[in-house]
Order: structure tokens, then C-alpha cells, then sequence
């Protein structure tokens, strides 16, 4: 496949704004990212080949720092590696928008930005929610982690990154999907006290135990509900 023929000032724009951002890349990661587009797409190929030490070396990066960035960028799915040998990496890139994790954002500039030039799919968008694997990316698990805004979706309690997990409103066990319905940000106390328990009825145990006041447990009761009919929408 061709990719077709590309409006570079709107991919910069892309990547800047919205990619690099909602990706959460580092300095290393936008760099190699960088680098890559422009021996790949920017030059009308969609795959490329490359050693990951001459890439370090050009960036300047550490064999190690090129390596994790590729590795994570792979992850997020920005590229791909198709092959891995002694000749070096086969990757094949995506474009902005065609990275899953960003084209998933309901108001995403991106979807504006695509209407101008470069056909996003943006009714896509709602389905495409309902059948996402939350659990696939790190970009997917903190949509999640964002929702709950910093708080146990239990407890209430501050979930600093340290003590933070995502946990299975209906267990795993039970058929529970790894879907935003079924996903929340949670300390990990929490999520180790459930168990397989049913959510509704550990938040009565918080409650009886005095960690959730009468009108915290209705609200979290409530939450509950909301979240299965998904009206607590992740990204
Ligand atoms: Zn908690």
C-alpha cells in the first residue's frame, strides 16, 4: 500500500499538537519518532529499515534509549516492527491518524484538524469505543487512570501513581470485559481487598467500615451504575 500523498505541514502540526502531547512522548521518543517519519513517509514509504545503533548514534541517544524508545513507541502503536534481525528493524509507520489511541478522542483537535485535509474517520469513533481493549496500550490504561481523576473510584482516597492499578469491575473470572465499562483507576488496597467480590458489595464493606460516608456510597453506587450503562466515558 501507497500511502497517499502527504500534506506535511499538517502532519507537523499533528504531531506537535496532538500526537506527541496525547502520547505522552519524551524528548528521546519524539525524536526517533521524528527521525523515522522522515525516511518512511515523508519520502512516500510507509515501511523503513534501520539498525537501532546507527539511529542512536544519529540522535545521539544511548543503543539502550533508542531501543526503549522504538520499543515503546511500537507499544503505543505509532509504529510497527514487523521484523526484527541483523540487518536491523522492519517498521512500518502510522500516521497521526491512524494511531488508535488518538483517533479514538471523541473532541480530538485531530478529528477537526482532519476534516481540513486529510480524512479522519471521526464517526468511527463511537463504535470503535465499545469494542476497545483498554488494557492494550499505556495510552488506553491512562484514559482510565484520567477519568478517575486521581482518586480510588472505590475509596475516594488520592491514588498517587505509586499505589494506583486498574481493576475489573466484574472480574476477569466472571467474564469481565476490558472494556471502559468494566475498567477503573483504583488504589491498589482496594483492588486487592474486591477480589472477586461484586463491586456494589465492597462498597458496602467501605462503608460499613466507616471509610465512605452514607452520601459517598450512594454517589459510588450511582457511579457504578453510570459505568455499566457508559456514561463514564474514557478518552
Ligand atoms: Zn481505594
Amino acid at each position: 500500500m501507497k500511502p497517499k500523498k502527504l500534506n506535511a505541514k499538517l502532519l507537523w502540526t499533528q504531531f506537535e499538537d496532538v500526537l506527541a502531547p496525547r502520547l505522552g512522548l519524551s524528548v528521546k521518543e519524539r525524536a526517533v519518532y521524528s527521525y523515522l517519519l522522515r525516511h518512511s513517509l515523508v519520502v512516500g514509504k510507509l515501511r523503513l529499515q534501520f539498525a537501532v545503533m546507527a539511529l542512536a548514534r544519529t540522535l545521539g541517544l544511548s543503543i539502550g534509549a533508542a531501543r526503549q524508545a522504538v520499543r515503546r513507541l511500537d507499544e503505543l502503536g505509532a509504529l510497527r516492527v514487523l521484523e526484527r534481525s541483523k540487518s536491523g528493524h522492519l517498521a512500518e509507520m502510522r500516521l497521526p491518524e491512524k494511531i488508535r489511541a488518538i483517533r479514538l478522542h471523541k473532541n480530538g483537535a485531530l478529528e477537526a484538524m482532519g476534516a481540513a485535509g486529510m480524512g479522519v474517520p471521526g464517526e468511527a469513533s463511537a463504535s470503535s469505543l465499545e469494542t476497545t481493549d483498554f488494557l492494550k496500550t499505556w495510552a488506553l490504561r491512562k484514559a482510565i487512570h484520567d477519568r478517575e481523576r486521581g482518586a480510588c473510584f472505590y475509596c475516594l482516597r488520592r491514588t498517587p501513581g505509586k499505589v494506583r492499578c486498574l481493576d475489573h469491575v466484574v472480574p476477569r473470572v466472571r467474564f469481565g470485559r476490558n472494556s471502559f465499562r468494566n475498567l477503573v483507576s483504583c488504589c491498589i488496597e482496594c483492588n486487592t481487598r474486591k477480589g472477586d467480590r461484586p463491586a456494589a458489595d465492597f462498597l458496602r464493606t467501605l462503608y460499613r467500615l466507616g471509610r465512605l460516608t452514607p452520601a459517598e456510597l450512594d454517589a459510588r453506587l450511582r457511579a457504578l451504575k453510570e459505568l455499566a450503562a457508559g456514561k463514564l466515558r474514557a478518552l
